[in-house]
Order: structure tokens, then sequence, then C-alpha cells
């Protein structure tokens, strides 16, 4: 094959592998989560049907999950998050929450604590499980570093005990395995964080406040109280001898980018990113397939330029998002830096790109567009949230403007 045709070895072709789960994703995307969509966002529910459907099929599982986060481009999850996105995104978060469990265990964890804990996160096809990972509390949103929730270790028993109580949990309080932020050195800021895995049935940690939301509304949301809730030595993530080090390099003065809640945030920003640019594609598609058969003045509305010209808009900012969270997703999967912000970028570009989409969605279904009898209007509300979780779109601006400046941007 000449160089011409082999792309220069640079290619965005997916393999064949790739293209294969994209489409049966899809299919279950299209036949059983899209049906399910409105429904579930009526009932603010976690919708263990479905769960029980994707567990059945395979989707809702470690092994899944595993082989698309190790998939080597590193497109494996993007490619199946806008898949199940664009079939409903409450359900899709439901499906896919786990994973930020997950991934900040196997980030951050050892081999073992990996082996232990990612199992009983999902579990299996007969018994389903969920796992949550919490960091919010009420006064430490996007100051992550202000987060109160301590751990303290008890060197006699080998135990650690963590106080405290987070918001704003997806899963928070219904997952088997529950991963917690928590600091052993308020002094240190975030820089004296460390993350905590709390085995199933841990008697302390309870649901608080369940959250009604405004959109994303099958995904369950809820306060996660820790009232003196003892774990073993063994589930600090990363191990005691590993905290120390870091800790008493802090300690020294000595620089250290190692923050507990950051490095599993970076690593998922690109995910995020893919589950708006799901959304973004669905209502999109939706309102072009709506443009061609709605007809006003003797011709369908997408023959005229307004519509048109939106509706071009909406495809080129889809596009121009998805390429810049596969451009992410790769270079997190390759160990290339972000030295340019370029995980944020994608999650600030796709997050406002899925708002911005499905505004113009219902724009272009008129009053339909702004009723419960056509999806989109849910898929507004829905969108919303990826300029919030996961660091706002402010804070990815924040991200982005040091890494062009070079300077404290604050
Ligand atoms: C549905 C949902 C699910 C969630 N799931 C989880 C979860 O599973 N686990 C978890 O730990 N958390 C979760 N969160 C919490 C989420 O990550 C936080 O809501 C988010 O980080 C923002 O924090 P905040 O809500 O406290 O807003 P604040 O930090 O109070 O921000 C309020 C506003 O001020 C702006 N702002 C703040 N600081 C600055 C600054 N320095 N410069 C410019 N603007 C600034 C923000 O951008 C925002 O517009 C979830 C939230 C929601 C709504």
């Amino acid at each position: 094959m000449s160089e011409h045709e082999s792309g220069g070895g640079f290619s965005l072709e997916l393999s064949q592998d790739l293209r294969d789960m994209r489409d049966w994703v899809h299919e279950f995307a299209e036949s059983v989560i899209r049906p399910a969509g409105s429904e579930w966002d009526e009932r603010e529910e976690t919708p263990w049907p479905v769960l029980e459907q994707a567990a059945k099929a395979g989707l809702y599982s470690l092994d899944f999950f595993a082989q698309q986060w190790l998939e080597p481009s590193g497109l494996g999850i993007p490619v199946a998050w806008e898949e199940l996105f664009w079939g409903d995104a409450g359900i899709g978060l439901s499906i896919v929450g786990t994973g930020l469990a997950a991934v900040a265990v196997s980030s951050n964890g050892t081999h073992e604590q990996i082996a232990e804990w990612l199992p009983p996160m999902f579990g299996d096809p007969g018994d389903i499980k969920l796992g949550a990972f919490c960091v919010s509390e009420a006064d430490a949103g996007s100051d992550v570093a202000a987060i109160r929730t301590r751990a303290v270790y008890h060197e006699a028993t080998d135990e650690w005990v963590l106080n405290g109580a987070k918001s704003w949990v997806t899963n928070g309080g219904i997952a088997n395995v529950h991963v917690v932020v928590a600091s052993v050195d308020p002094a240190l800021g975030s820089r004296g964080q460390a993350t905590f895995i709390v085995p199933p049935g841990t008697r302390g940690l309870s649901q608080g406040q369940k959250v009604r939301k405004h959109g994303i509304r099958a995904s369950h949301t809820a306060e996660v109280v820790l009232d003196d809730v003892r774990v073993p030595g063994r589930c600090l993530v990363g191990g005691k001898e590993r905290l120390d080090a870091r800790l008493a390099k802090v300690r020294d003065g000595g620089s250290n980018r190692e923050h507990a809640a950051m490095k599993t945030f970076e690593a998922t920003r690109p995910a995020v990113a893919a589950m708006a640019v799901g959304v973004a594609r669905a209502a999109f598609e939706y309102a072009r397939d709506y443009a061609l058969g709605r007809v006003q003045f003797g011709r369908p509305i997408g023959q005229t330029e307004g519509v048109a010209f939106m509706l071009a808009d909406m495809a080129a900012a889809v596009d121009a998002a998805r390429l810049l969270t596969w451009r992410a997703a790769w270079m997190a999967r390759n160990r290339v830096p972000f030295n340019h912000a370029e995980g944020s970028i994608s999650k600030l570009v796709a997050g406002e790109t899925a708002v911005r989409v499905t505004e113009q969605a219902i724009q272009i279904l008129g009053g339909n567009g702004y009723t419960r009898d056509y999806p989109v209007e849910r898929w507004h509300r829905d969108a919303k949230i990826f300029t919030i979780f996961e660091g706002t779109s402010e804070i990815q601006r924040l991200i982005i403007g040091r890494a062009v400046t070079g300077l404290d941007v604050r």
C-alpha cells in the first residue's frame, strides 16, 4: 500500500472491531433505550429493568467496560458512550455511572484493589450492582480543595475512619461500592486528599436526600452521609506507602501533581464529552428528519434557508465536538499529555454544543418542540448537565486559560 493510500500513518478510520461494537451498541440504544427514555424521565427513578437488559446483553458489565477502556486507539469508550447517549442521556448515565468509580480505582489503585473491587461494582446479569464516586460536597463543588470529609488512620486496628457528607452523588446510597475522596491532611488542600473504597454494607454510610432534577432524571443523584465509617487499611486506593511518600514530598515543598480527584476527572473528560456528542447528534438527526417532513408555505421547512442553515451549523458543531473528543481520547489512551488542555477543550466544546444544538432542535420543531410529545425538550434538559458536572464550563475555561497563557488564571 502506498503512503497516500495508508493515510501517511494518520487515520481517523475506526477499526472493524470498533465499527461492529458501535453498531451493536446503536442497535441496543435504538431498540431498548430510546423507547424507554420518556417513561424513566417521568418516573425519575433508576431504570433497573433497562439495566437488567443491558447486563444480559453484556453491555452493562465489567468485561465490556474494561475492553472498551483498554481499546488501543482510545476510541472504545467515546464510540460506545455516544451511541448510548444518543438513545437517552438519563438511562445512558444509569448504565455508565459506575464507570467513574471504576476509573477512580483502576487509574490509581493497585492490581489487588482493581481485582477485588471492580467486579462488585458491576455485579452480574442475575444480580446487578452499581458503583458511585463521591467527591463533591455542599461547600466544595468546583473548589475540590475545600473538601471537608475527613479520613483518619487508626494504626492499632489498621483502619481508616471517614466522616463527612457528600453531595450530588450519581448512584449515591444505592451503589454497592462507594469510592470516596477525603482529606487526610486538610492543611495541604487538594494535595492532602486520598481516595477510599467503602465496601458493600459498611456501617455508617447512608443515603441522604435524593435530588429532584431538571434533566437526566433516570439517573439517581443523592447525598451520601459518612458517619464514623470504618474501612480496612487495604481500602485506601493506591496503598499507604504511596500516600505517605506523596504527603512527605508535598510537606517538603516538592511539587506534586497527583491530586486524587483531579486525576480521575482528567481521565474521564473525553468520555463525558462523548456523552454530550451523543445527545447533540440525536437532536440534530431528529430536527433534520422533522424539517424534511414539515410543510409550511407549500414546501418542507428544511428547504428554507433559515432552517437549513441552522441544520448546517448543528451538523458542523456535532462533527467538530466529536473530533475534539476523539483527539483527547486518543491522547489519553496513548499517554500523550494534555499540555494544551485537550481534555478540557473536548468537554467544554461538546457540552456547550449539546446545549446549543438541542435548543436549535426545539426551534426547528416549533410548538411541537416545546411539548413532551416530542423528545427534544427532554434532550435539551438533559444536555444542560454537560456544562455543569465533571467540571463546569467555566472551570474548563480556567484550565484551558492557564494552558494557553501559562498564567495562574483564577
Ligand atoms: C446531576 C449531577 C450529578 C453529579 N454527579 C456527581 C458525582 O457522581 N460525584 C461527584 O462527586 N459530584 C457529582 N456532581 C457534582 C458536580 O460535579 C458539581 O455540581 C460541579 O462540580 C459544580 O459544583 P457546584 O454545583 O458546587 O457549583 P459551584 O462550584 O458553586 O459553581 C457555581 C457557578 O460558579 C462558577 N464558578 C465557580 N468557581 C469559579 C471560578 N473560579 N471561576 C469562574 N467561575 C467559577 C461555576 O462555573 C458555576 O457556574 C453531580 C452534579 C449533578 C448536578
